[in-house]
């Protein structure tokens, strides 16, 4: 889903990292919290008075090697290209310094909307002081107190006003998908080998202006397949691209955007943190996730090392043992022309529906070999489940009590449904909840 963006800018602590968590904090949560994903705090979605967005703090892209002018510079850069509403944050505290003018510097050569948010105004008397920032160029300045959540509806008000509309031209039939991975993992080479493939046609179909970065393509059988671009696909030599928590952040972008997404990993160098990262990321997203291990030419192998990456793999990456494991190599072509295959098997699974009477089937043998669990002499009660959603197949079990459906008890259904129908590649989200 194609979100509007905003970015939060301004000087190291002025409170940006505050803003975000309060406005990432009114986020309505509606799937259950995967144990040992932990959430990056760069990226996030928000919502208020029912719009959706996704929020930026620039201030966690940091460039360690740089100037600090260097570095405000740039963030303030990724946010006029990033974002479609600009947040530049100063401290009413300390007034305007000149860090303050150079990032409002930067920011007159955007057309798009910026709001100015005098943070750590906590008290009332302050108010008057704000006018001070009117100087800055910026625009009328929105007085906060982002520890003490004063001023925040005021300012969200003002941000959801220059929120564009994004027309959603979503197409059920279109695949969309992304290929995420460190820097040189492969991710170029396996796109231009994928589209250089005679069983595909690459369409120069002229997108909105907002994808019109992403690669249209079609297979034999007429699939449409659309390729989100990432960072480390486009460079344009800007000094922040090869940083870590950009590409993170680009990654994250991607992720929202997809179906399904190729984790790329690069054999020569094995599993990294960041990959942990972003895999955690698109599973608590329900993306449709499949790992290709790329340059598997530059292997010695024998019969048991696809064996041991496989083994590796689901040890590091333990939540994600759904999700096909492909050894592929874009220098010699091995086992690519498979890839748009499983991407169209995954997006099958991911919009799969079980009807009610097989699944509740598949729910009382469960139940039948592996007894609910008790606590405190009360045992839980399951009565039925249904199916409420796909992408990804999520499934309401109605129980007597709530608590008393452990995590691992849920597990083992999920296992279940898992070995009776096929949901590869994809998340399931399974949710208990007290008949009425
Ligand atoms: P960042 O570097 O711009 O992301 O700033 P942080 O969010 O890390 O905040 C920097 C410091 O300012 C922290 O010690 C915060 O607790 C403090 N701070 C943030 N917001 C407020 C506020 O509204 N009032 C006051 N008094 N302090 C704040
Ligand atoms: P990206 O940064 O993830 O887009 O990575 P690139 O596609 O730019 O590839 C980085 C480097 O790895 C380039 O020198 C490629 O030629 C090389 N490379 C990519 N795929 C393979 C592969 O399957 N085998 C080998 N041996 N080299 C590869």
């Amino acid at each position: 889903m194609t979100l509007p963006t905003i970015a939060i800018v301004g000087r190291p602590n002025v409170g940006k990292s505050t803003i975000f968590n309060r406005i990432a904090g009114e986020r309505i949560s509606i799937v259950e919290d995967t144990p040992g994903v932990t959430r990056d705090r760069i990226y996030a979605q928000g919502e208020w008075l029912t719009r959706k967005f996704n929020i930026i703090d620039t201030g966690g892209i940091e460039l360690s090697d740089e100037p600090f002018m260097t570095e405000i510079r740039a963030q303030a850069e990724i946010a006029m290209e990033e974002a479609d509403v600009i947040v530049a944050v100063v401290d009413g505290e300390t007034g305007i310094t000149d860090a303050d003018e150079a990032v409002a510097q930067i920011l007159y050569r955007t057309d798009k909307p910026v709001i100015l948010v005098v943070n750590k105004v906590d008290n009332p008397e302050r108010r008057m002081e704000i006018f001070d920032f009117y100087s800055l160029g910026l625009g009328d300045p929105y007085p906060v107190s982002a520890v003490h959540g004063l001023g925040t509806g005021d300012l969200l008000d003002a941000i959801v006003k220059e929120l564009p509309m994004i027309e959603e031209e979503d197409d059920e039939d279109v695949i969309k998908f992304s290929l995420i991975g460190r820097p040189n993992v492969g991710k170029s080479s396996l796109i231009n080998a994928i589209l250089g493939e005679e069983r595909v046609i690459a369409s120069p179909i002229a997108g909105t202006t907002r994808d019109a970065i992403d690669t249209h393509f079609t297979d034999e059988t007429g699939q449409e397949f659309v390729m989100i671009d990432t960072a480390g696909m486009r460079k344009s030599g800007k000094i922040y691209e090869n940083t870590e928590k950009y590409s993170v952040m680009r990654a994250m972008r991607a992720i929202d955007r997809s179906d399904i997404v190729l984790m790329v990993i690069n054999a020569e160098e094995g599993i990294r943190e960041y990959d942990k990262r972003i895999a955690g990321f698109a599973h608590e997203a329900g993306k449709g996730i499949i790992i290709v291990v790329n340059k598997w030419d530059t292997l010695d192998k024998d019969n048991k090392t696809m064996q041991q990456w496989e083994e590796d793999i689901r040890w590091e990456f333990k939540y994600l043992d759904y999700a096909p494991i492909m050894y592929v190599s874009a220098k010699t072509g091995q086992r690519l022309g498979k890839i748009p295959d499983k991407i169209k098997e995954i997006s099958a699974s991911q919009k799969l529906r079980i009807t009610s009477s097989v699944l509740n089937d598949v729910i009382m043998d469960a139940v039948a070999i592996n007894p609910t669990p008790t606590d405190k002499g009360k045992r839980l009660k399951i009565f039925y489940a249904t199916q409420v959603a796909i992408q990804p197949p999520t499934f309401v079990v109605f129980v007597n009590e709530e608590e008393l459906m452990h995590f691992s008890y849920m597990r083992f259904l999920e296992n279940q449904i898992r070995k009776a129908f096929v949901f590869e590649g994809t998340p399931i989200h399974m949710i208990a909840r007290k008949r009425k």
